[in-house]
């Protein structure tokens, strides 16, 4: 299959829903597969506990990083985002009455990041994926700082790239993270892993006839005040065009369903998917 773009591999048209792939080896399957050159993975911090509970849980973690591992296997190359929401968020010791400063707290929250990034490595480290752990503050002894150059040459060496402390900068999310470095490291997509099938109309678990889009836009995840990413976030990929596919990473495979730019999820663009 000829897939035509610029010399990265990129399609002309960002809104190409078949855009920066790449073709597979040849394999029986191969003229059918298309994958991402580049993705960020956005885990939330909860991602890596056990449902409704904190902290990190070992068997999670595995279940990810096996996935992880199934994707890169495509021939994708794997940014991981990490928040830190299972231990600390800053915005909880928001308040004029706050024994900790909110800027203090939302340092302990990309602490929490590095925490997570560090049991991600090590879980992925185990099921055979060569990692680097990138820091946007200063852990020298556990992550190297991140260094843009230096992330793309991971990533040119198959690496898998975990970015904790999400851009170094309180106030902010690990969801605009996600969106800053998929600028910065040129990804094709933003990839939010979720415990539900996509983005619903409603909370699915308040309401069980809220429905699942299929598609939006970015004005459309704005004006309807969608729960998908933080704001900031949505405005950083609207700006550049970066899709976003919010999916289930629960069920398992879907990760690699995800890189491979099967139809699953909620897909997020210029303009609708058809
Ligand atoms: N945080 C921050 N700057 C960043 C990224 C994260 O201050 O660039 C802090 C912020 O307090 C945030 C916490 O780290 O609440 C944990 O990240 P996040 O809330 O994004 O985690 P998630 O909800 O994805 O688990």
């Amino acid at each position: 299959m000829m897939i035509q773009g610029d010399r990265n591999g990129r399609c002309p048209q960002p809104c190409c829903f078949e855009f920066a792939v790449k073709k597979m080896p040849e394999t029986a399957d191969s003229e059918k597969t298309l994958v991402y050159r580049r993705v960020i993975l956005k885990l939330s911090g909860e991602s890596l506990a056990d449902s409704g509970q904190r902290g990190i849980s070992g068997d999670e973690v595995e279940g990810i990083a096996r996935q992880i591992k199934q994707a890169h296997a495509s021939g994708c190359e794997i940014i991981v985002v990490i928040g830190g929401g299972n231990i600390l968020r800053g915005a909880a010791f928001s308040g004029a009455n706050a024994i900790v400063h909110e800027a203090t707290a939302h340092y302990m929250g990309m602490l929490a990041t590095v925490i997570n990034s560090m049991a991600m490595q090590d879980a992925l480290e185990a099921v055979g994926c060569h990692t680097r752990i990138m820091s946007a503050i200063g852990v020298d002894t556990v992550a190297e700082p991140f260094i843009r150059r230096r992330a793309q040459r991971h990533l040119e060496k198959g690496r898998v790239v975990i970015l904790a402390a999400g851009i170094g900068s309180p106030f902010v999310t690990t969801d605009t993270a996600a969106a800053q470095r998929a600028l910065e490291l040129e990804a094709d997509v933003v990839l939010k892993a979720t415990r539900v099938d996509g983005v619903y109309s409603e909370d699915p678990e308040k309401n069980p006839h809220a429905v699942l889009y299929q598609s939006l836009t970015y004005n459309e995840v704005m004006e309807k005040n969608l729960k998908v990413m933080d704001a900031t976030a949505i405005a950083l990929c609207r700006e550049r065009g970066v899709p976003i596919l919010v999916f289930n990473f629960k069920q398992d495979g879907n990760i690699v369903r995800a890189v491979t730019g099967q139809n699953i999820g909620t897909w997020i663009g210029p303009q609708r998917r058809v």
